[in-house]
């Protein structure tokens, strides 16, 4: 199985080492990454300038790996027309990827790259604090949950967040309760005001959804679908409201 990792935190985050390391034992890994972060990029794509590729190292030695002056999906892009590729690894993204977050991922926009290019895409993601990331106190989970989902035939969007010491694994849906983004003001040293745009939570997440799981310390892997079609509203509007 050929395996194309990318990630938005950039190719020199110890996240994409440790998941080339775990995704070594399931197939030959190639990593295409961003050059400098592009966290909260969402799906941009670079159209209106030439993007590069440089064959550069990562912390796991022994992977082949390139930088792009793009974004995660310029990468995907990139990566799978370069070789052959069976699915796409984004991540590990040092911070949560849940809920309404999805949005914005630059993470989850490297898998869903794949799925529009033809391929599986799994996005990975884990909170950090103030600490350095410790990845071996889910290292297993990461592991078990790329063994049930690369053998999954079927093509498929997973976002897949970890807590730091799972005790399980959920399947979840996304938490959509609540808008998580809070703009807070400040001044700058000289004086001016300048904004900070943060990711807060603001109400309590519902059980079973993706941010339930990890704040009770399971592994959440949601399912996901690139058709946004409010399906109930569409057959709702289609028989009361007909348009010539
Ligand atoms: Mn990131």
């Amino acid at each position: 199985m050929k395996i194309l990792i990318t990630n938005d935190d950039g190719i020199y985050s110890p996240g994409i080492a440790a998941l080339a390391r775990i995704a070594s034992k399931f197939g030959e890994v190639v990593v295409v990454a961003p050059d400098v972060e592009q966290s909260s990029m969402g799906h941009a794509v670079t159209h209106s300038r030439p993007l590069t590729v440089r064959k550069s190292p990562i912390a796991f030695e022994g992977i082949e790996a390139y930088r792009v002056n793009g974004t995660p999906a310029d990468c995907v892009a990139l990566g799978t027309h370069m070789t052959q590729i069976d699915v796409v690894l984004s991540g590990i993204n040092l911070g949560p990827n849940l809920g309404n977050s999805m949005w914005h991922s630059g993470t989850l926009a490297g898998a869903k790259q794949a799925v529009l290019l033809g391929m599986k895409g799994i996005a990975l993601s884990t909170p950090v604090g103030k600490e350095e990331p410790n990845f071996s106190g889910f290292e297993s989970y990461v592991e078990k949950t790329l063994k049930l989902l690369l053998a999954d035939t079927e093509l498929g969007l997973y976002n897949v967040n970890f807590p730091p010491n799972p005790k399980g694994m959920k399947w979840t849906s996304q938490s959509v309760r609540l808008y998580d983004g809070q703009i807070v003001p400040g001044v700058d040293p000289m004086g001016r005001k300048h904004y900070w745009f943060t990711v807060t939570p603001l109400e309590p997440a519902e059980e079973d959804t993706d941010r339930w799981a990890v704040e009770n310390d399971y592994v959440s892997i949601t399912p996901l679908r690139l058709d946004l079609t409010a399906e109930v509203m569409l057959q709702q509007l289609r028989k009361e409201r007909p348009l010539d």
